[in-house]
This record gives C-alpha cells, sequence and structure tokens, in this order.
C-alpha cells in the first residue's frame, strides 16, 4: 500500500504515520526524520540541509528528490510506505510520479490533514520528540510518563530546533505559499481525502482507516 500525507507542519503527520505504519506494515517514510538523521551524522546532505531546516526554508528539490529515489529503493519499502513530508513542491509531486512509474505502483490514498492555525501552533509548541526512536510526544496531550524520558526506549526527550516560535512561523508561511499547493493537484484523483485533523490522533486514526477501507486496503 502506497500512501502520502499532506498538511501543514503540526497536523499530525509524523503520528499518524506511524500509527499507519504499525497497522498496515508499511514503513514509515519522513524526509524529515531522514534529514535530521543526516545532520546529526553530519554527511554531506546533513551538512547542506541544516542551514535550511533552522531556518524554516525547504531544503532544494534536487536534493530531497535524490533522497527518496534512494530510500524507496530499500527493502523496507518493497510492500509500500507512507510519506510524510515529501512532497512538498510542485516539482517533488511531479518527480513522485515518475518515481511511482518506475516502481510500477500507484497512489492508494493522498490524506490531506487538515488542522486549524491554533490547533497548528499548539501542537507544534508543546511537540518533544525521543532522541532514540523518534516517537512523538506533546507536553500536555501526550506526556510522557516520566518527564523528559521515552516511555518506549528511554532515551531523552528533545524540542527540535525548528519548533521554536520563530522558525515555526517561518514553516508556516512556506507551507502556504509553497506546500498548499498540492491540494489541488492532488484533490482531482479519487485516491484523496480529505482528514479533520483537529481531532486527537485515535480519533484521526479511526476516520483514515474507514477512508483506507472503502479503497480495499484494510490491512
Ligand atoms: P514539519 O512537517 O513539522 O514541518 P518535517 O520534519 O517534515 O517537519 O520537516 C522539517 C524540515 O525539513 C522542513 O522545514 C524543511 O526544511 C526540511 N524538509 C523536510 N522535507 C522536505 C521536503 N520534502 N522538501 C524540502 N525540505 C524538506
Ligand atoms: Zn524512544
Amino acid at each position: 500500500m502506497y500512501i502520502i500525507l499532506l498538511g501543514a507542519p503540526g497536523a499530525g503527520k509524523g503520528t499518524l504515520a506511524k500509527m499507519i505504519e504499525k497497522k498496515f506494515g508499511i514503513s514509515h517514510l519522513s524526509t524529515g526524520d531522514i534529514l535530521r538523521d543526516n545532520v546529526n551524522r553530519k554527511t554531506c546532505v546533513g551538512n547542506q540541509a541544516k542551514e535550511y531546516m533552522n531556518n524554516g526554508k525547504l531544503v532544494p528539490d534536487d536534493i530531497m528528490i535524490q533522497m527518496v529515489k534512494g530510500r524507496v529503493l530499500e527493502e523496507d519499502c518493497k510492500t509500500g510506505f507512507v510519506l510524510d513530508g515529501f512532497p512538498r513542491t510542485i516539482e517533488q509531486a511531479e518527480a513522485l510520479e515518475l518515481i511511482f512509474n518506475g516502481l510500477n505502483v500507484t497512489i492508494d490514498a493522498v490524506l490531506n490533514l487538515k488542522a486549524s492555525q491554533e490547533t497548528i501552533i499548539e501542537r507544534l509548541s508543546g511537540r518533544i520528540i525521543c532522541n532514540g526512536c523518534e516517537v512523538i510526544y506533546h507536553t500536555e496531550n501526550i506526556p510522557p510518563k516520566f518527564e523528559g524520558k521515552c516511555d518506549k526506549c528511554g532515551d531523552k526527550l528533545y524540542q527540535r530546533d525548528d519548533d521554536k516560535k520563530d522558525v515555526v512561523k517561518k514553516r508556516l508561511i512556506v507551507y502556504k505559499t509553497r506546500t498548499k499547493k498540492l491540494i489541488s493537484y492532488y484533490e482531482r484523483q479519487n485516491s484523496f481525502y480529505e482528514i479533520d485533523a483537529n481531532k486527537k490522533a485515535d480519533e484521526m486514526f479511526v476516520e483514515v482507516c474507514k477512508n483506507l477501507e472503502k479503497v480495499g486496503k484494510s490491512g
């Protein structure tokens, strides 16, 4: 099964993608996670991407497209994947079409996570992430059992550099000017679904599963 998640930063793409990964047994491909991993390991891509990310800007399309092209060929993508954070521009969407053609597969669902401005700000400002397993928590909505510590692996929780207020503002502007256009790009397809992302994660997941069952992919 092949799924694309659309939605503003903080709409809940990462959390939902992890739930889909678990239930449907497909890989969660988060370009943000892949980039952060590259930044930490100081790879060539990581060094190039760091400045853009810390300023809330998009990493250039050619870097992103190469990255995704390589990633989807890995073994764990054989039975499908859920894309989180890609595509983010029309150029990326066009490149993705070619990637899917190359794999000889079609998109099963494009899920557009629609959240209000208030929801987005509230989620991003409270978001904390596990340094080890990248599980997402929220200081108020999904607190860990022990402050600052991951329930699953015990590693330290941290706030992303780009979740600081001034960078969040920039990311939301980038979303509005570049990424939002993807809605009209995909909306014509019958595999497009709008999801109310103001709901809690598990309620949102129920809605998503209903839609996936409609396309006969109940897992
Ligand atoms: P969010 O969706 O919450 O903004 P991500 O973790 O998906 O966060 O992305 C973090 C940052 O990584 C983005 O602000 C951007 O700099 C970079 N990035 C991730 N995916 C892409 C992409 N497809 N194209 C360009 N830049 C990207
Ligand atoms: Zn963890």
